[in-house]
């Protein structure tokens, strides 16, 4: 933890500022709070997490790290329909994963139900709250709309002894689901609609992953949600833009119970091009089985991310680039793409694989001979030394490094041409081999046993340099390829009668079972990480078994986002 919280506190020093930072440095310097600065994160366990909570989570126990405070987690779990504890769990593994600590503060809004029952209470007894038996139709109706005031409910001047006797008896069972409900009174004419005398409680016979069956009535995310953060003495709750217009009554709630009052303040939402966030929506990709699942490496999700290679460095360094703002926008997927790439530059080791192979015999290369050759584990990281490659006389390349008849711009391998292999020598192609359709199924070349290490003493040059494993020492590889999961950058951006569904990009996974890998990466266990040369950055998939490696492609190695920046 140590190295972690150095980088850490390294970064909270060159982070750039932004307007939360603004208010919380201002609340500080006023000695608001007793100084205190403390945060929340308040995922609802109805989904796994995706990589816009991990700009949410980066914020929160960023910020707490940075001014010195703390950051809770607290699971909003007020709705037994839609949660689970699969996702309690996945959710707390993905937070662990991208480096935050919430200490012995784990909480559940549903710690508080007794709370904020007897919060109801009071706010009954001050005539601040009624039982209504409007169905949820009604109170819709009479609601209102913008431009005109909403309608009293003919329950609303019921006494507080009758409005107390009810709301015990809907605690209690006696009535069926959505037969009653609590409801602040605030005002019918308000201009903010959420301050239109919004339901507190409904009647849900529905049994609680963590209460079990202590409850018939569940109260809304707006009652639970504020209180919960003013138990917790949250300062600073931070939430998305779509959160503002219920200010007011977060605000009208902890004022009028008079308890402490947190200060919710608004950011903007992470969008990015080429999937969708929504957690309905990735239940039902996950459901309709349009994916493998919540961790299926195309998902937005940390735990896709995750399996895709991703590091918890990239994430956080994203997020951190990204930046938080007052405006919605979409963030350029290969944005996400470059962070890990610049982190996997770093830390990847090197090996050579060939992931569609083409044979070739060095027809002058003694038979049964096997050198050692020294390869540099990572350019960028001279700590990481050499390893050694076996090579032979059979070997394989890229099929895509050789071609027949060569256009002018094709630098690689073509008959007669002389090419490197890296680290091993020049060969020159002397011979194309076919089968009876014509298909190209193995190459005869010579080498320069001169050329040892990848230079020609008489310094001629070659054009191309390329990667190739031992046949005889390779070992067979399965690798998955990943495309974008939609085929427009916009998944919504759909012509009439069409769904989002159908922007689906039915290409994004492609499977090469036939892959050869030299035979470093034998004992590879899972999220392993490698660059393979020249193809991209690659990491160890869960569904790796004894001598069966599946690699997944976490990102290929050309930077669209370098490129999209010089032209910015
Ligand atoms: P979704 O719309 O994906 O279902 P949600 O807001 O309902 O997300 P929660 O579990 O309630 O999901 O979110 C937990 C926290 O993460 C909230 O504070 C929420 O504002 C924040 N959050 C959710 N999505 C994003 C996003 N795309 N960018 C930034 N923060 C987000
Ligand atoms: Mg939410």
């Amino acid at each position: 933890m140590d190295s972690l919280d150095n980088e850490k506190n390294e970064k909270a020093r060159e982070a750039p500022s932004n307007f939360i930072k603004v208010i919380i440095e201002e609340d500080l310097k006023l000695g608001r709070n007793d100084s205190r600065v403390h945060t929340r994160f308040p995922p609802e366990p109805n989904g796994y997490l995706h990589i816009g909570h991990a700009k949410s989570i980066c914020l929160n126990f960023g910020l707490a790290s940075e001014y010195n405070g703390l950051c809770n987690l607290r699971f909003d779990d007020t709705n037994p329909i839609k949660e689970e504890s699969e996702y309690v769990e996945s959710i707390i593994e993905d937070i662990r994963w991208l480096g935050f600590d919430w200490g012995d503060r784990l909480f559940y809004a549903s710690d508080y139900f007794d709370t904020l029952y007897k919060y109801a209470v009071k706010l009954i007894n001050d005539g601040k709250a009624y039982v209504d038996d409007l169905s949820a139709d009604q109170i819709r109706q009479y609601r209102g709309t913008l431009t005109e005031p909403g309608q009293e409910s003919p329950f609303r001047n019921r006494s507080a002894g009758e409005n107390l006797d009810l709301f015990q008896r809907m605690k209690s069972g006696e009535f069926e689901n959505g037969a009653k409900v609590l409801r602040a009174r605030i005002d019918m004419s308000h201009g903010n609609l959420n301050m239109r005398d919004p339901v507190l409680y409904r009647i849900l016979k529905a049994p609680h992953h963590r209460t079990g069956d202590k409850w018939c009535i569940y109260p809304m995310y707006d009652w639970a949600h504020g209180q919960s953060d003013s138990i917790e003495r949250i300062t600073h709750s931070l939430c998305t833009l779509e959160f503002e217009d219920h200010r007011p009554l977060y605000e009208w709630f902890v004022q009028n119970l008079g308890i402490y009052v947190p200060r919710q303040i608004e950011f903007a939402r992470l969008n990015l091009t080429y999937t969708v966030m929504s957690k309905r929506r990735l239940l039902q990709l996950v459901k309709e089985s349009y994916v493998k699942g919540w961790d299926d490496p195309r998902m937005p999700t940390l735990s896709g991310l995750r399996r895709r290679g991703f590091t918890p460095v990239s994430i956080r360094n994203f997020a951190e680039r990204v930046g938080i703002a007052k405006r919605d926008s979409t963030v350029d997927y290969a944005l996400l793409e470059h962070a890990v790439r610049e982190d996997l530059n770093k830390h990847a080791q090197r090996v050579m694989a060939v992931l569609k192979p083409l044979k070739v015999v060095i027809e002058n290369y003694p038979e049964g001979q096997t050198e050692q050759l020294d390869c540099v584990n990572n350019p960028e990281n001279p700590d990481a030394g050499s390893r050694k490659v076996p090579f032979s006389k059979v070997i394989y390349i890229e099929r895509d490094d050789f071609m027949e008849d060569p256009p002018k711009k094709f630098f690689r391998l073509a008959p007669g041409r002389e090419v490197r292999l890296r680290y091993a020598y020049f060969i020159t192609c002397t011979d194309v081999i076919k089968d009876e359709n014509g298909q190209i199924t193995e190459l005869r070349c010579t080498y320069d046993p001169a050329t040892r290490g990848g230079d020609a003493p008489d310094g001629r040059k070659v054009r191309a340099t390329m990667h190739w494993v031992s046949a005889e020492h390779s070992l067979r590889a399965e690798v998955r390829l990943y495309d974008h999961l939609f085929r427009k950058e916009d998944p919504d951006d759909v012509e009439e009668g069409k769904t989002w569904l159908d922007n689906l990009n039915h290409g994004s996974l492609e499977i090469l079972d036939d892959c050869r890998i030299e035979p470093y990466a034998a004992d590879s266990k899972p999220g392993d990480r490698f660059q393979f040369e020249r193809q991209g950055y690659f990491c160890i998939d869960p569904d790796t078994a004894p001598g069966h490696l599946v690699f997944n492609r976490t990102v290929g190695l050309r930077d669209s986002w370098a490129k999209i920046a010089k032209q910015g």
